[in-house]
């Protein structure tokens, strides 16, 4: 008899996101790629909700383009931390500079949170949350933030 591959229905089942509002994001990592145009860089940063309902998705989702000055910079403040010269998020990527696929972030943003107002927003039939606004918690800051990423 053929070895059959069975899927358990139940744990691959994609969690309904929790309500949208103010939530605070823990960032566990990046997933860098080329952009579709091939002219810039997704982060792709991996942003999970602290104390998410065990029965909803705690993943929020942005790309996090490296061709948007603006958000780079709101996401940097919400972190209470100033871009590096030149506009760099702080710290810095190792791996084959010509493949953002293998970069491993290496800097003081993993494992800090932010605070970030979300909303749902619904692709596919599937609903997730995303990001409208981050919180600046750089002490004193003259910026003007962006209050509305969609
Ligand atoms: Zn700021």
């Amino acid at each position: 008899m053929p070895i059959q591959m069975t899927v358990d229905k139940e744990k691959i089942k994609i969690l309904p996101p929790p309500d949208p509002g103010w939530k605070v994001l823990r960032l566990t990592g990046f997933k860098p790629k080329t952009n579709s145009k091939k002219d810039g860089v997704n982060f792709n940063p991996v942003l999970e909700i602290e104390n998410c309902p065990p029965d909803k998705n705690k993943f929020v989702f942005n790309s996090l383009s490296n061709k948007l000055d603006a958000f780079l910079l709101d996401f940097c403040h919400g972190f209470g931390f100033e871009l590096e010269v030149g506009g760099a998020l702080p710290g810095g990527f190792e791996g084959e500079p010509n493949d953002p696929k293998t970069w491993q972030y290496k800097g003081p943003l993993m494992g800090k949170t932010f605070e970030a107002e979300c909303f749902t927003s619904t692709y596919n039939n599937r609903d997730s949350l995303k990001i409208k606004q981050i919180r600046c918690k750089v002490v004193g800051c003259k910026e003007r933030h962006n209050t509305n990423w969609n």
